[in-house]
C-alpha cells in the first residue's frame, strides 16, 4: 500500500484507487449502481451488506 493511501488519500480513478486497488463505490439506494462508475453491487457485496444490517 502507498504511502498515502495509508493516510486516507487514495488516488481514486472512478471509484477504485490506482495505487493499491481499493474501491469505494457510491451505490444508489435504488437501483443497485453505483452512481459514480455505473457498476453493478455484486451479490457477495449484497450478502455482506445484508448481514451487517
Ligand atoms: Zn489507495
Ligand atoms: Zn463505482
Amino acid at each position: 500500500m502507498g504511502l498515502m493511501c495509508s493516510l486516507g488519500k487514495h488516488k481514486w480513478d472512478k471509484c477504485k484507487c490506482s495505487v493499491c486497488g481499493k474501491t469505494q463505490h457510491e451505490w444508489n439506494k435504488n437501483s443497485e449502481a453505483c452512481t459514480r462508475c455505473g457498476g453493478v453491487l455484486e451479490i457477495a457485496t449484497i450478502s455482506s451488506a445484508v448481514s451487517a444490517a
